[in-house]
């Protein structure tokens, strides 16, 4: 990664965690961010699910931990029964919002249209928009990854995006929780492959500064290679974030 981008590691807990296993989690992380010497390489950051938002930012707070969460509405308020809004989240201590995650364009059906409408509402309240992209292993099997990506990324990332207020996560749908990675080869081309489509779109000295995180089956003994990697400034975690040994491993593999 280059240096003007901080790396950041974060926490997609998805539908896991009840309320004893996430508090130890959380204050396990909390206490090993504290016995650090100096100011960490890495940013961390925990994505609980919606309830679970208050408590940790509790648990976190002062940590230098920041409190993400893993999805939002489009609109800022109103009549959408289930759903919450990127204020509320704000209000209750996020700086991040994970949108457009594989799981919930495929469980949910969300259009690159809505995951649009998402990280604007997350910009429009303060928040950092973590904008998901990723292939199926059928499109990359047919020679379509980076077409599909760079098509995502079009569709999802709203104009006007700043390193402040974007992250991109590329997580090949074919490597979230499969225990299979994309080679350090693979991941550097599509990572570099977004970052020339957000440059064309918001020019070069924006695009090398907004944060491309890799996701899909890192884990500590794969995460240095690919965290090493040029455009890879950071990681996705799902499964390995819920124990604090592999997670902070995966912290500590940024050099
Ligand atoms: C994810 O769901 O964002 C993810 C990367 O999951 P895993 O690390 O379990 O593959």
């Amino acid at each position: 990664m280059s240096q003007g981008r901080r790396p950041l590691i974060a926490g997609n807990w998805k539908m896991n965690g009840g309320l004893d296993e996430v508090d130890s989690l959380a204050g396990d992380l909390a206490g090993r961010m504290a016995a650090l010497d100096g100011p960490p390489a890495f940013e961390l950051a925990l994505c609980p699910p919606f309830p679970l938002l208050p408590m940790i930012a509790a648990r976190i707070e002062e940590s230098g931990i920041a409190l993400g969460a893993q999805d939002c509405h489009g609109a800022e308020k109103g009549a959408h029964t289930g759903d919450t809004s990127a204020n509320l989240l704000a209000e209750v201590g996020c700086a991040y919002v994970i949108v457009g995650h594989s799981e919930r364009r495929a469980d949910h059906k969300e259009t690159d249209d809505q995951v649009r409408r998402k990280a604007e509402a997350a910009q429009a309240a303060g928040l950092c928009a973590v904008v998901c992209v990723g292939e199926t292993e059928a499109e990359r099997d047919a020679g379509r990854a980076v077409a599909v990506v760079v098509g995502q990324v079009a569709g999802s990332v709203p104009e006007g995006s700043t390193s402040r207020n974007l992250v991109v996560a590329y997580e090949p749908v074919w490597a979230i929780g499969t225990g299979k990675t994309a080679t350090p080869q693979d991941a550097q081309d599509m990572h570099a492959a977004i970052r020339a489509a957000l440059g064309e779109r918001f020019g070069a000295e924006a695009a090398a500064g907004i944060r491309i995180l890799y996701g899909g089956s890192m884990k500590p003994d794969n995460a240095a290679g690919l965290l090493a990697l040029a455009d890879v400034d950071g990681g996705l975690i799902g499964g390995a974030s819920l124990k604090a040994d592999d997670f902070w491993a995966i912290a500590e593999a940024v050099r």
